[in-house]
């Protein structure tokens, strides 16, 4: 057997990739793992996390206000330090960064700094360094896109949001996924004018259209100047702001231009081609159930892959291949019934198919929906409407689908993740007892099949 210098090396030091390298070295492998920039990846350096630390802070606006309906005063108008903010999530990120490395290093992992890349199907060059690998996991993620408009170097990512000098009075955010959802939210929230560009019929496309439909009524209530079938055609640069050009001939002018229209693998210059390593035509890395590449020795997870764009399922995937791979307890990532949140305002928490996919898997489906003022509300003057869905297989009575857009979303629907791996069916959720008074309890006990507005009124 040839003589490596590790029994597997990681490319890329994000949620999969340290994953994968701490539980391959307790497994006993001889574990290498480098980085070209600051161990986390995108969740915590410039993803999840200093996102979900801006949306805490966006919310401290609605707060306010609606504290006076519970007796309190504030003492003259609460002003927002922005710069204050992003120096405090810095610390944060810092901190993390830090750990991250700590866990590496207590785990026996050698840690190299410098951007990998490889030479052949065994060989990474890291910075001087030439190393040596039996199986090569390669985790090194995506990065944010823009479209190839003219001046299009005018508009920032997500990845520069996060390290503004000053947060303009006026932002225009283009895309309506994930990110630009929850970036319109934080910046209105934040005080700021918001327009959202969207080009297609209705933001969040692939999520439930009636989770669709509510969120952007949600959005506009709350100031967002959501503008749907629009989209830049040109940017230009203007004295304290960029002009929009959009494809409709229209112009406006705007403090800050930022894109979220999706993520792409960041694999160009990394040495694929050398090792023989497939990819798709978007550049993603093909790979089996478990993880492997076209080459035997070479893996890849997380949003390298471009599977699920989420860091759990990352998580999963590093995981999966290091127990399978080093370990005793070989074992595929499985990719169903993934729940996951938008950190919109409010959020949404969805998990298995919305009302179309399980109409085309199961034919004859039940619905369940329910709309209502959240508690809090009730003495607030905020009209902020919950709502909850249920879709249910007829035939077996599992619930295939649950979808949330309200407070506390994802602290929901996490817990119902759980109920649709089991394969609950509707008569469990409706044995379960509800927490009351809790948004939450509205899950188990809707009781009465959803039935469209015209067949109602034809009762
Ligand atoms: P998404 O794929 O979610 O959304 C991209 C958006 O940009 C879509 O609305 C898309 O429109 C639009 N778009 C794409 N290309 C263009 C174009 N050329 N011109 C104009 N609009 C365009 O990507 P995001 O960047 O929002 O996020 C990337 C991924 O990161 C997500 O898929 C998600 O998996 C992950 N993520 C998860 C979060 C969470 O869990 N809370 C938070 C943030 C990111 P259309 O629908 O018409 O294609």
């Amino acid at each position: 057997m040839a003589d490596y210098d590790f029994d597997l090396f990681v490319i890329g030091g994000g949620s999969g990739g340290v994953r994968a390298a701490r539980i391959a070295s307790g497994h006993g492998a001889r574990v290498g793992i480098c980085e070209e920039y600051r161990y986390g990846g995108t969740c915590v350096i410039r993803g999840c996390v200093p996102k979900k630390l801006f949306v805490y802070a966006s919310h401290f606006a609605d707060d306010f206000e609606d504290a006076a309906s519970y007796g309190w005063s504030l003492n003259g108008t609460p002003s927002f330090d922005w710069p204050t903010l992003v120096a405090n999530k810095d610390k944060e990120i810092d901190r993390l960064n830090g750990i991250y490395i700590r866990l590496l290093q207590g785990a026996n992992v050698e840690v190299l700094d410098g951007r990998g890349v490889l030479q052949d199907a065994n060989t990474i060059q890291v910075g001087d360094r030439t190393v040596t690998a039996e199986t090569i996991l390669v985790a090194v993620g995506g990065t944010p896109m823009k479209p190839d408009i003219a001046g299009i170097e005018h508009a920032i990512t997500s990845n520069e949001a996060f390290h503004l000098e000053t947060l303009p009075q006026h932002i225009t955010v283009v895309g309506g996924g994930y990110i630009a959802v929850e970036f319109a939210g934080i910046f209105n929230g934040l005080g700021r004018d918001v327009v959202q560009l969207y080009r297609g019929e209705q933001i969040l496309r692939g999520f439930d259209d009636d989770v669709r439909d509510h969120l952007a009524i949600e959005l506009r209530k709350k100031g967002i100047n959501l503008r749907i079938g629009q989209n830049p055609d040109r940017l230009e640069t203007i004295d304290g702001g960029v002009r929009v050009h959009l494809e409709t001939g229209e112009t406006f002018d705007t403090g800050l231009v930022m894109y979220a229209t999706g993520r792409i693998p960041n694999t160009r210059g990394l040495g694929l081609e050398a090792a023989g390593v497939a990819t798709d035509k978007g550049g993603a890395i093909k790979v089996d159930d478990w993880s492997r590449t076209n080459i035997a020795n070479i893996y890849a997870v997380g949003d390298v892959t471009d599977r699920i764009q989420l860091t759990p399922v990352a998580l999963m995937e590093g995981h999966a291949f290091a127990d399978t791979v080093f370990g005793t307890n070989p074992r595929k990532p499985d990719h169903h019934d993934v729940p996951s949140a938008v950190f919109s305002q409010p959020p949404i928490g969805s998990v298995g198919l919305s009302e179309a996919e399980a109409r085309a898997k199961y034919g004859d489906i039940d619905l369940y929906k329910s709309t209502f003022t959240p508690m809090r509300h009730t003495m607030t003057p905020s009209d902020e409407k919950t709502f909850m869905k249920l879709i249910v297989d007829a035939k077996s009575d599992r619930v295939v689908g649950a979808h949330m857009v309200g407070p506390d979303a994802a602290e929901i629907v996490q817990g119902l993740g759980i109920a649709l791996k089991c394969g609950a069916t509707k008569a469990q959720f409706d044995a379960t007892v509800g927490i009351h008074p809790s948004a939450a309890e509205e899950f188990v006990t809707m009781r009465s099949k959803w039935t469209p507005p015209t067949a109602k009124a034809a009762e």
